[in-house]
């Protein structure tokens, strides 16, 4: 096994492929009739460049797709941007459809290390995610901000979020956890506020974007949700390995 596979298998069993991963998004939420003449997709990624690949390759499946986040994933478009998006589900095809990705970033190199990528046209490694790599190294050195920014703002406000400076993140995985954690906790809060479900089908997918050498991007999905008409929140399972990817009777998260 490569130091990088051992890294994967360590911190993110069982990662699958982008394609991989979004032709088992696209099966299992087709099972449930949500197809892209109806759908809008959603898509929390960090701005960095190496998540780009991801977000096209939704948007070949999905078509155009609304971005809604900021550095490390988190979602950063605020009330305004969230009103904006769900305004745009399509309607023309019956009931609409949300389909709402969510993803923190790590990078692995192949000698495994962890929170590194090469990047294309340069020699030495850089952080990724070099926001969180940054709120790590402000939360070690005992510097994290204890205000929002105005001037540096979504990673001031990134750092207060995710970090309680009486409970540091021992590792950039754990940070990377806790920025997925919040992710979801703001996608469903801002659907359920809106109560999306009432007119649209909504799926949800979260997981973490791992980026190894020479845009080798992995998904470790982590939770799948669907929730209709009824407004109740069931978990989906995704992966090959289950005959029956529904599975609806699963207890609400
Ligand atoms: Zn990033």
């Amino acid at each position: 096994m490569t130091s990088y596979a051992a890294a994967i298998d360590t911190h993110f069993p069982n990662a699958m492929s982008v394609p991989d991963f979004l032709s088992e998004v696209t099966e299992t939420v087709g099972q449930l009739g949500i197809v892209a003449e109806r759908t809008l997709a959603l898509v929390s990624i960090c701005r960095d460049e190496l998540t780009t690949d991801f977000f096209h390759a939704v948007e070949t499946e999905w078509g155009s797709s609304f971005t809604l986040a900021g550095l490390g994933g988190v979602p950063a478009l605020g009330r305004t941007g969230w009103q904006a998006a769900l305004a745009h589900i399509p309607e023309t095809a019956g009931r609409g459809a949300l389909l709402v990705f969510g993803c923190p970033h790590i990078g692995i190199e192949e000698d495994g290390s962890i929170g590194f990528t090469i990047r294309d046209g340069q020699t030495r490694p850089t952080a990724t995610c070099g926001a969180l790599s940054a709120i790590l190294a402000q939360s070690q050195a005992g510097e994290l901000p204890t205000a929002v920014d105005p001037d540096d703002y979504e990673a001031t406000s990134l750092a207060l979020r995710l970090v309680d400076p009486q409970l540091p993140p021992s590792g950039l995985v754990e940070l990377t956890m806790a920025a997925l954690d919040a992710i979801e906790v703001d996608l469903w809060k801002a659907i359920d506020e809106a109560a999306v479900w009432r007119d649209h089908d909504v799926a949800v997918f979260c997981g973490v974007q791992i980026h190894g050498h020479d845009h080798d991007d992995r998904i470790w999905p982590r939770d799948a949700w669907y929730c209709g008409a009824d407004g109740h929140r069931r978990r989906l399972r995704l992966g090959a390995a289950h005959p029956n990817a529904l599975d609806l009777d699963a207890p609400v998260a």
